[in-house]
């Protein structure tokens, strides 16, 4: 068997509770409240959305759903992933109970709450952080950042700043029961490669110990779509990528959980780039390369930590 090169999601909870887990998304309902100003320019809700899933449906009913459509009798356990949109920016007395629910389930082992981190408030925090405790289940809160830098930020209008993530990640840290997770997005226009591994350096040095990682498609009706057919977007080929992830996955801790490495959006809503390439087939090319090559999760940090 090959060597475990990098620390999956499913790597990572097939070792600490000793069978694999699965994600069953769930959709709330509530819209972005981004999209009042106008959203971030490579966001297309619809493009991120499983099929089977209507914000209409009762979450009971999503998660019979989900266990049924995404489970697929392959995980008995399963982590609730409230990923459509900003989860949080529910008003907290409706969410409490939803999430109260959730970990009701015997087979659920933990929520994940995909969020803004100008959406983690307070008034949140206390009650989630004492229901979280009870149920001794895991909380992941995955933080949407994308870059560390503001000219990013701005140009991807995400209307949150640097400062709005790392207050965010100090209130969720105080809490001292709930898990930390980013997003980031690679090859954002204007940014370098030095940029992009800043960035996920910042983040990993800030205790982020969760990693979801994608590089950037442009998806139709978006305003991302209008800058690259104007022919401002410079976009990854799937080997350029691959190249890169091999130096990004060196200077992440060994420790950090990598959720995902690339985004895979809907067939018919991107437009660019495409691969034409399997998720599957990417990690079998990447991890390949990383073993021909002596490359793994962390190996830099590693060095850095013997000198
Ligand atoms: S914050 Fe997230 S859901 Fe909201 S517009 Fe941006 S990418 Fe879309």
């Amino acid at each position: 068997m090959a060597p475990q090169v990098i620390r999956t999601f499913s790597y990572h909870y097939r070792q600490k509770f000793g069978h694999g887990v699965g994600k069953i998304p769930l959709d709330l309902g509530q819209p972005c409240p981004n999209r009042l100003h106008g959203g971030c320019i490579f966001c297309r809700p619809a493009g991120f959305t499983p099929a089977y899933l209507h914000s209409r449906d009762e979450i009971a009913a999503q998660v019979d759903e989900g266990k049924a459509s995404t489970l697929k009798g392959r995980f008995k356990k399963y982590f609730a992933y409230l990923q459509q949109e900003t989860c949080t920016a529910v008003p907290v007395e409706m969410l409490l109970p939803i999430l109260r629910s959730l970990l009701a389930d015997a087979d659920c082992v933990g929520l994940i709450l995909s969020t803004r981190p100008d959406f983690v408030a307070g008034e949140l925090l206390v009650p989630l952080a004492e229901l979280v405790t009870k149920s001794a289940k895991e909380c992941l809160f995955e933080l949407g950042l994308q870059s560390v830098h503001e000219r990013s930020l701005t140009l991807l209008n995400r209307n949150h700043s640097f400062a709005d993530f790392q207050n965010a990640v100090l209130r969720i840290q105080e809490a001292g029961c709930f898990q930390l997770g980013a997003h980031l997005i690679f090859g954002i226009p204007g940014e370098s490669r030095e940029d992009m591994l800043f960035s996920l350096k910042m983040v990993c040095e800030m205790g982020v110990k969760h990693l979801k990682l994608h590089h950037l498609q442009v998806m139709r009706d978006t305003v991302l779509a209008n800058l690259h057919k104007e022919g401002k977007v410079s976009l990854f080929t799937r080997e350029g990528y691959l190249d890169f992830l091999l130096s990004a996955l060196q200077v992440i801790p060994d420790e950090v959980v990598i959720h995902r490495l690339w985004a895979t959006a809907h067939p018919e809503f991107l437009l660019a780039p495409k691969w034409n390439c399997l998720a599957g087939t990417l990690s079998v090319l990447l991890q390949k390369q990383m073993v021909e090559q002596g490359i793994w999760q962390g190996q830099l940090v590693d060095m850095a930590g013997r000198k």
